[in-house]
């Protein structure tokens, strides 16, 4: 299957070097299932169009087994199927591959290119759209600025009875950047297509949150789009629906909501309290450097700056809008080169073994425990305990037995709607316990907040120190 890009802004040439392809080569890259060639049917100064083309092996496919074909309801799926026909993921994951650079909105060679609007127009010969056809087409991609046309194909030309097919030429014209136009095809194409070859994971999320963060919140398909890019998972789609949301909730209100302004101070009174003792005892533990995963909008960052024994401080969270946050309110842009030089700022997943976490002699984790999947908290503990394994880990998490002190919180809720869990004291001494048998670490507990001499504290905070 092929999807070309064609320029007519003058000199339509541009496009080369925006694609960091030369117009006169032919070149080919290596995908799971088969190769990707990117050519140009025509280069001149009034036109220059370039052509991804996909070449599936449908063998490789199938080796790839049931994880790239899941979802084929009948025994021959693996074997008939549209796949290599269609403009699909394998598409989205071409275009990752050959445009990068460009999707990510640079050129080193012609800089002042990326930020121009060219007169772009994307021509994709089979793309699927079942379940919405052409009026989810316009809907999803009409709001982005795009003039679209759409021609639908019938089943087969021979046997008119049989129909329409779920399949569509569609063509895309616009005056937009092109690393625009890349991320839109990067999501929607999937979106439209709602049949992944590769699982949906905690990856996709990630994924998704890089490539739409600049234009999903706003767009009216938002819901769609992100339930059909994540195949209708609903766990992921809320987890990716709450990260792109234009404006999150103060990480201050996390209890029930609304509230009187007195328990809303309550709450920020009780937070600061967390995070001065996790200050407390990354001091007592005598580190240097520490990173704080899950660091949202930077609050612990801003602590440990004023604390001169923390030469490198890196923080991290799964989400940009709250890493933007956290920059914000440190004053990123205005900030001493000395001061930033000690910061490390990133966005990373704590499902994931990332070599950016190895070499800190301590790790804060400060209410975030509660916000991973219950059953896929052995892998952030192989992550942190296992691989990354810093001299000291300090992690606060709420004590639920505290909750039935919260007047306006009903029984059996949870704090905060994105908490997965939320565990007695009882439940954080035996699962802390557990990890450090298995890590050879110790740990030591606090109480955060007032204690009720049956419920304990609101919250509930582990020091882990290294065995070894
Ligand atoms: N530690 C901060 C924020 C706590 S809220 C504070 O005390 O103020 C929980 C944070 O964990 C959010 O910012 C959320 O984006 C982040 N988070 C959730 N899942 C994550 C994951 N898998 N990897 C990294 N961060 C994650």
């Amino acid at each position: 299957m092929i999807l070309t890009i064609s320029n007519a802004t003058s000199p339509a040439t541009d496009l080369g070097f925006l694609l960091h392809k030369h117009p006169d080569k032919l070149q080919s890259i290596d995908l799971a299932v088969g190769r990707a060639h990117v050519f140009y049917p025509e280069c001149s100064e009034e036109r220059t169009t370039v052509a991804l083309m996909l070449d599936i092996d449908p063998i490789d496919m199938v080796r790839g087994g049931g994880r790239n074909l899941q979802g084929r309801s009948f025994s021959l799926g693996q074997y008939v199927n549209d796949r290599p026909y269609v403009v699909s993921s394998f598409m989205s994951v071409a275009l990752s591959k050959a445009f990068s650079t460009a999707m990510n909105g640079k050129c080193a060679k012609k800089p002042e290119l990326v930020d121009q609007k060219l007169a772009l127009k994307v021509e994709i010969d089979v793309l699927p759209a079942p379940r919405g056809g052409e009026s989810l087409i316009r809907q999803f991609l009409e709001p982005l600025g795009y003039q679209v046309e759409v021609e639908q194909h019938m089943l087969d030309e021979k046997f008119p009875q049989w129909g329409s097919s779920k399949h569509f030429s569609v063509t895309l014209t616009q005056e937009v950047k092109l690393s625009e136009l890349l991320t839109h095809l990067y999501v929607l194409i999937p979106a439209l297509d709602n049949d992944k070859h590769y699982y949906v994971s905690q990856d996709e999320v990630d994924k998704l949150l890089a490539r739409g963060q600049d234009w999903l919140p706003e767009h009216p398909a938002k819901d769609k789009i992100v339930s059909r890019y994540l195949k209708n998972l609903k766990s992921l789609s809320r987890q990716a629906n709450r990260l792109l949301a234009p404006e999150l909730e103060d990480q201050e209100s996390h209890e029930a909501m609304p509230e009187p302004a007195v328990v809303k101070e309550r709450k920020a009174n009780l937070h600061r309290q967390r995070l001065e003792l996790a200050v407390k005892k990354l001091c007592e533990s005598g580190a240097s450097s520490v990173i704080d995963l899950g660091c949202g909008e930077g609050k612990l960052v801003r602590m440990l700056l004023k604390k001169g024994q923390f030469s490198k401080i890196g923080a991290m969270d799964i989400s940009y809008s709250e890493l933007g946050k956290a920059k914000e309110r440190l004053h990123w842009d205005d900030m001493a080169p000395r001061q930033k030089e000690r910061i490390d700022l990133f966005q990373g997943s704590l499902m994931y073994r990332d070599k950016r976490l190895a070499g800190f002699d301590a790790a804060a984790l400060i209410e975030v425990i509660e916000h991973l999947e219950e059953d896929r908290l052995q892998a952030f503990v192989r992550v942190l305990f296992e691989y990354a394994r810093p001299g000291t880990v300090v992690l606060s998490t709420p004590n639920v037995e505290y909750n039935s002190l919260f007047e306006n919180l009903q029984e059996g809720i949870l704090r905060h709607d994105d908490h997965r869990f939320e565990w007695s004291r009882k439940q954080f001494e035996s699962w802390a316990n557990k990890v450090c048998q298995n890590h050879n670490y110790r740990v030591e507990f606090f109480t955060v907040g007032e204690v009720h001499h049956e419920v304990g504290a609101p919250s509930q905070m582990g020091v882990f120190t290294r065995g070894d």
